[in-house]
């Protein structure tokens, strides 16, 4: 990706843990990194192709002014938040903020905090076999919708399956969910879980029936693996209710772990089932 870059922007703020800093002020110096496509831009030199770096410097200004916190670490979060809500062709950013003035009583050039923030690409499995199942799936997705750390949402179409694992239920519903987010795995799982509750899920029977299920399968290329959380999920490669879906929104996709094409895990997938019936 290319970079267009902001150095020493100078913003006299209020920031600091010490009163004295609230009330008199100081100098802080940002820099910020944006990451984004500019070959359009490149070619067309039209502004609307790429991001105005001025309307960057006035926004900074402006959040840097808008709240006193205490911390730089959350004047950093913020201008990241702020930059990757405004500007959509930026996919991910990286602040500094500087603080020559530091209340330290030693002589040093600054002391800073610098941070890098993205849209990571997920994709959620979802299902439900009880109640109206289309109905829970459709308030997931207005769910997600919602949350402001989530952009560009998109739903694969829902498909009915046969019940797996636990047979003694009744038939599935089943999509994919892709979206961009500023959560950290761990936060997505937990608003997963959230919307899950919302939908009076209860886990009983492992693998048993549920009004929603929403499963990470796939967060950016990361690979993890934690009592709470294993990503890619590792049951997606054995069921075809997911891939299926998958398939149809990331025709592209390679799996991180295994190095193939979930097209091919699929169909490979897909012949075995038909000949074993
Ligand atoms: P399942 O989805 O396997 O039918 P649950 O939805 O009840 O079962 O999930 C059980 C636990 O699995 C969750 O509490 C969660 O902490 C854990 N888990 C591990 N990896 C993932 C993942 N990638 N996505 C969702 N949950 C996961
Ligand atoms: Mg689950």
């Amino acid at each position: 990706m290319d970079e267009i870059r902001i150095k020493n922007l100078e913003v006299f703020a209020f920031h600091g843990v010490y009163r004295e800093e609230n009330v008199l002020g100081q100098k802080f110096l940002v820099d910020a990194s944006l990451f984004l496509d500019t070959r359009r831009a490149g070619l067309t030199d039209e502004l609307e192709c790429s991001v105005s770096y001025g309307d960057v410097c006035r926004l900074i200004d402006r959040e840097m002014k808008s709240q006193n916190a205490k911390l730089l670490e959350c004047v950093a979060e913020h201008l990241a938040d702020q930059i990757l809500h405004t500007f959509s062709s930026v996919k991910e950013v990286e602040i500094e903020i500087k603080k020559p003035w530091a209340p330290v009583r030693m002589h040093m050039d600054y002391a800073s905090v610098r941070i890098k923030r993205k849209w990571h690409d997920t994709f959620i499995g979802v299902g439900s076999n009880m109640g109206d199942r289309k109905q829970y799936i459709n308030n997931a997705e207005n769910e997600i919708r919602s949350l402001s750390e989530i952009r560009n949402l998109r739903m694969a179409p829902v498909i009915e399956t046969e019940p797996y694992g636990y047979t003694n239920q009744g038939k599935f519903l089943n999509t994919v969910f892709s979206f961009e987010t500023l959560y950290t795995p761990e936060e997505l799982l937990e608003e997963l879980h959230r919307i899950e509750k919302n939908a009076n899920r209860e886990r009983k029977i492992h693998w048993g029936p549920r009004t929603l299920d929403l499963d990470i399968l796939l967060y950016d290329d990361l690979i993890t693996q934690e009592e709470k959380l294993t990503i890619p999920h590792p049951e997606m490669t054995k069921r075809l209710f997911v891939l299926e879906p998958l398939c149809h929104l990331y025709p592209q996709g390679i799996h991180p772990l295994l190095h193939r094409r979930f097209m091919d895990i699929y169909e490979e997938l897909k012949k075995e089932e038909q000949e074993n019936g």
